[in-house]
């Protein structure tokens, strides 16, 4: 059994220098090397990018998943990518998106540093190579493991800057665990819809934040945008200036309204009022359903770089969480 470990990045490969603080050090053959691996599984270490995750951009990411779908072509029976935890959600869902293996390809990295007390990289890596060399695994697409838990990247979630139960699950459970070197499945296998992966995602796609007497945001340019997300109160919702000032810029560009309480899904057909996702609706504005805005962000990216119309687009976004 082989299995593919690629570099990209993050605290996991971070150590201290002469500048004070932790910049990224360590390959992804030392990263493997800590971990002192005595299962008979043959590792093939690469590193392909050695940056803090906020700077990762698509390009990067679409690098990853050729250079992943090329480890699998060339034997690998499963792939682990290291990265930076603060971008994790946002590049394993878009991985998630394009990746039509049957072999998994398990995403991790790590809370603390390699020199800190309680460092759990090494952890997390040995944990995210069981789970890629699991035959349980096959057919689960893009997985994301952490601190003995595997999650789906539809629903992780970064909830925490330094805990190392930073990750949660939202809208959704955990699918697994990895207790006493045990891969252990909780639910079936979820099937995954799977789009073209384009040449490039070069759209660009803002998010907007709401929030209490904060209508000036909605003055500003929006020119230059091929697609807004607006992270909505509530439901889904804007105040009256904002949908004003949304109606009479006559969008062409599909904006998508999220909620920013970060859970729970969007309205479709409770609120009337005006800024409310009926009065939104109407006047050709999308509710984003159980996407959070930086997942929605990432999906209309790819949606639009893929060529989809604004009628296909508001249909993936109702029907995208439904999908079994
Ligand atoms: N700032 C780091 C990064 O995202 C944190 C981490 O690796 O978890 O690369």
């Amino acid at each position: 059994m082989k299995i593919s470990v690629l570099g990209i990045g993050g605290t996991i490969c971070m150590l201290k220098d002469s500048s004070g603080g932790v910049n990224p050090k360590l390959d992804a053959k030392m990263l493997v090397e800590s971990i002192g691996l005595s299962e008979d599984i043959k590792i093939e270490a690469k590193t392909i990018l050695s940056l803090p995750s906020p700077s990762l951009n698509y390009d990067n990411l679409l690098e990853v998943l050729k250079t992943a779908k090329e480890e699998i072509k060339n034997g690998s029976t499963g792939v682990v990518v290291t990265q930076g935890t603060d971008t994790l959600e946002e590049s394993a869902f878009l991985l998630s998106l394009f990746w039509d293996e049957a072999a998994p390809l398990v995403i991790t990295g790590a809370m603390k540093n390699p020199s800190e007390i309680g460092a759990d990289g090494a952890s997390n890596l040995y944990q995210a190579i069981l789970v890629a060399s699991n035959t349980n695994s096959l057919n689960r697409g893009v997985l994301c493991v952490f601190n003995h838990t595997i999650y789906q990247p539809r629903f992780i979630h970064k909830s925490n800057s330094f805990s190392l139960e930073t990750f949660v699950s939202i809208n959704g459970g955990n699918i697994g665990y990895i207790y006493e070197k045990d891969v252990i499945y909780i639910s079936p296998i979820y099937k995954n819809k799977i789009y073209k992966t384009p040449n490039s995602l070069n759209k660009n796609v803002a998010i907007i934040p709401t929030c209490l007497d904060g209508d000036s945001m909605f003055l500003n340019n929006l020119s230059g945008f091929d697609g807004l997300v607006i992270d909505g109160f509530g439901a889904g919702h804007v105040s009256f200036i904002a949908a004003r000032k949304l109606k009479e810029l006559n969008l062409k560009i599909p904006c998508i309204i999220t909620t920013r309480t970060g859970s729970g899904m969007s309205a479709y057909k409770t609120y009337a009022y005006e800024g409310s996702e009926m009065d939104m609706q109407k006047n050709g504005f999308i509710m984003g359903s159980f996407f959070d805005s930086l997942k929605a962000r990432l999906f209309l990216t790819m949606l639009l770089s893929n060529g989809f119309s604004n009628n296909e687009i508001k249909k993936e976004f109702e029907n995208y969480y439904k999908y079994f």
